[in-house]
């Protein structure tokens, strides 16, 4: 996308585009006070408790403003986001994204999807890898995949040092080490905010011991996929007695590790792990989600703390979609929005201790997502392929990334084309717009180096 030249922009001023797309009320004269307005827009921001009406204003990359009523005189660009939902930037905290490798049948491999492709179009501005890396190859993954993209990329770090490699790897004991993984966790904090285990098949309690003691030095939580089911290790000795307050317990409708109880209830040892403080995430995935374990344990009300995908190759196109097909399976089963929102920002931030992201206070990092919420008749697949009917479904309109437009399905922050000069070039502002800034007004954008050139951040 860099680099298309557009030889006749030269001739034109920018000051000629801006006066040409902006009204009245988007081009003040003096500098203006916010770079971005989303206007009339139903706020869900669950840390601030807001579920109404409100103007939400941006400058500098962050939340500038939200009131009943901002004023778009004091906006650079304002965009009319009336009957839809505004949000903070969705955050996926189980995705696979260490591709680009070359190496077969491995998460730190061809397993694994570049998240740009999977992110922004669906609101979703923040992911958290779930252990791909280990100590060994994290540092790759970072200079590979992290530093590269434009969606936030946060990761989970495996306890096993040669990462998600595949079954010879995640079940050897001996690249299990506490402390070469609690070091590169401190080396990289902020980015590396978590430790994972996953996918052990052996009896042993050292996978997920290793794990907490790495976590425990590092002072970050631990994921949990359980891997194979074994007596020797239940499910509930796990969230009563081995895991921390704060620790997550990923999969949790998998049904695979005696979720559900042959009762037909939610097994009572994650009921004692929730009161402990244990937080139980979605982790959708290709093999982790079925109607007949979510529906009784939802009726038996234990919800999830937090949303997720498990996004990789063998999930993105079966029974799990996106990140807005998973919520859409959560408001199916009677979750209200303020609810299943909450389960995709505010609280998953919190689990990964990123409290700068997942709300809208002023100061916080400004990322959004503008989401319409669709009604007709839609249905929803589980991982065996089970379908169950629903009446609603979140599209994604507008994404904003610290602060800047990055996805616009509709054209909502665009003028009509029949508007502009005959020759028009890319018309928007690098202050609001993260896609078609005109040249010399994104920040850090190199002269001659085209569209797509702003430096990422994180
Ligand atoms: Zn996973």
């Amino acid at each position: 996308m860099a680099g298309v030249a557009r030889r006749w922009d030269l001739f034109l001023p920018v000051s000629l585009f801006v006066a040409a797309v902006g009204g009245p009320t988007q081009q003040p004269a003096s500098t203006p006070k916010y770079d971005l307005l989303l206007q009339g827009g139903h706020v869900i921001d669950a840390r601030n408790k807001i579920s109404a009406v409100r103007d939400v204003a941006i400058a500098g990359g962050k939340i500038a403003a939200v009131d009943a009523k901002l004023n778009p005189a004091d906006a650079l660009k304002t965009v009319d986001v009336t009957g839809l939902y505004v949000t903070p930037g969705l955050i996926d905290i189980h995705t696979h994204n260490y591709t680009g490798t070359g190496e077969r049948g491995s998460y730190a491999g061809d397993n694994s999807v570049s998240p740009d492709g999977f992110t922004f179009r669906v609101g979703v501005t923040t992911v958290a890898d779930a252990g791909c890396a280990g100590w060994r190859n994290f540092e790759d993954f970072k200079q590979r995949i992290i530093d590269r993209s434009k969606t936030r990329i946060l990761a989970f770090i495996n306890i096993v040092g040669n990462g998600m490699r595949g079954g010879a790897y995640e079940n050897d004991l001996n690249d299990m080490e506490a402390k070469p993984t609690a070091d590169m966790a401190l080396k990289y904090p902020g980015l590396i905010i978590g430790v994972k285990t996953a996918h052990y098949t052996g009896p042993e309690w050292a996978p997920v011991e290793r794990a907490v003691e790495a976590g425990t030095t590092a002072n970050i939580p631990v994921m949990v996929d359980f891997g194979t089911n074994k007596t020797e290790r239940p499910l509930a000795d796990l969230v009563t007695k081995k895991l921390r307050p704060g620790d997550i317990y990923t999969h949790m409708y998998s049904g695979l590790r005696g979720e559900l109880d042959p009762s037909g209830h939610v097994n009572p040892g994650m009921v004692e792990g929730r009161k402990r403080g244990v937080i139980f995430d979605v982790g959708h995935g290709g093999g982790s989600f079925l109607w007949r374990v979510a529906m009784p344990l939802m009726k038996d009300g234990f919800i999830p703390d937090s949303i997720s995908t498990d996004l990789h190759i063998g999930s993105m196109n079966a029974g799990m979609k996106d990140m807005l097909n998973v919520m859409d399976k959560f408001l199916a089963m009677g979750l209200s929005l303020d609810n299943v929102v909450a389960q995709s920002t505010w609280n998953p931030a919190r689990e990964i201790k990123q409290d700068a992201l997942g709300h809208l206070s002023v100061g916080a990092i400004a990322d959004v997502a503008v989401l319409r919420l669709e009604k007709g008749r839609f249905g929803l697949t589980d991982m065996n392929g089970a379908r169950m009917d629903s009446t609603e479904r979140l599209m994604c309109e507008l994404t904003v990334k610290d602060g800047r437009i990055v996805y616009d399905l509709n054209g909502i922050s665009r003028p009509d084309w029949r508007s502009l000069p005959a020759q028009y070039g890319p018309i928007g502002d690098g202050r609001w717009d993260g896609l078609n800034p005109a040249r010399g007004t994104t920040p850090g954008t190199q002269p001659g180096r085209g569209r797509g050139a702003a430096p990422i951040r994180r």
